[in-house]
């Protein structure tokens, strides 16, 4: 995805602001040893002050570089928010306000279209490139046509975090302590604890998949493991 031209307008002004902040600090520093400098402080106040002056030659080219971040506008097609690059995007964009991502295929925005969930209604967005897709107010899936006009079912992709949740284990299984171990980087008093208060949440915001595999190779160990959507 590019640079979004407001990220980048932020990054230049942190970085003026502070280097500015700094600048300044040093600045009074080399004022204040310039003023008592007495035999030796003269040369110290010099460094300091072209510190000083470094900092704020920095400061200066960052606000200039934070003015001249070209933007290139899109507007959301589906929210109509307008969402700033630094070049035309080549590649799918999420909107940052309605958070969906806008399809771009060379260059240009592809057309969506509306289509409504039919367990709740709720009008859903998808384009020519939508595999598969999933109701916003329900999540359940609507069925879409595809590309051959017959309608497809697959859930594949879903981009809800998942997180594992342990709910019970064979006693006395050390294979399943040593693989929790392993799998996540903990100590064994910790994972004593995880296996003390079931059920117990093992990770959590991962996507799907890999609490997935994860569950199948803690199963074959003698744990009976859950992977669910977070809050779900
Ligand atoms: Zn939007
Ligand atoms: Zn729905």
């Amino acid at each position: 995805m590019p640079q979004r031209s407001s990220d980048l307008v932020e990054t230049y002004a942190a970085r003026a602001l502070g280097a500015g902040a700094l600048g300044l600090v040093f600045a009074v520093l080399a004022g204040v040893m310039w003023s008592y400098r007495g035999d030796s402080g003269g040369a110290l106040a010099i460094v300091l002050g072209v510190i000083a002056l470094g900092l704020l030659a920095y400061a200066a080219f960052s606000f200039v570089k934070s003015r001249g971040v070209s933007s290139f506008k899109l507007d959301c097609p589906m929210c109509g928010a307008a969402n700033g690059f630094e070049e035309a995007p080549t590649s799918d964009v999420i909107c940052r306000q309605c958070h969906r991502t806008i399809p771009i295929q060379d260059g240009r925005i592809l057309p969506l279209r509306q289509i409504s969930c039919n367990a709740c209604g709720e009008s859903n967005w998808y384009s020519d490139r939508t595999k598969s897709l999933l109701c916003e107010a329900c999540g359940r899936e609507i069925l879409i046509a595809g590309p051959s006009g017959a309608a497809q079912y697959a859930v594949h992709d879903d981009a809800r975090p998942y997180e594992l949740v342990l709910v019970a284990f064979e006693q006395g299984s050390d294979d399943l302590v040593e693989a929790l171990q392993e799998r996540l980087g903990t100590n064994r008093a910790q994972i004593r604890t995880l296996l003390t208060n079931l059920p117990s949440v093992l990770l959590t915001n991962v996507p799907r998949q890999k609490a997935e595999i994860l569950r199948d190779e803690l199963s074959h160990l003698g744990a009976a493991l859950e992977a669910r959507p977070v809050g779900g």
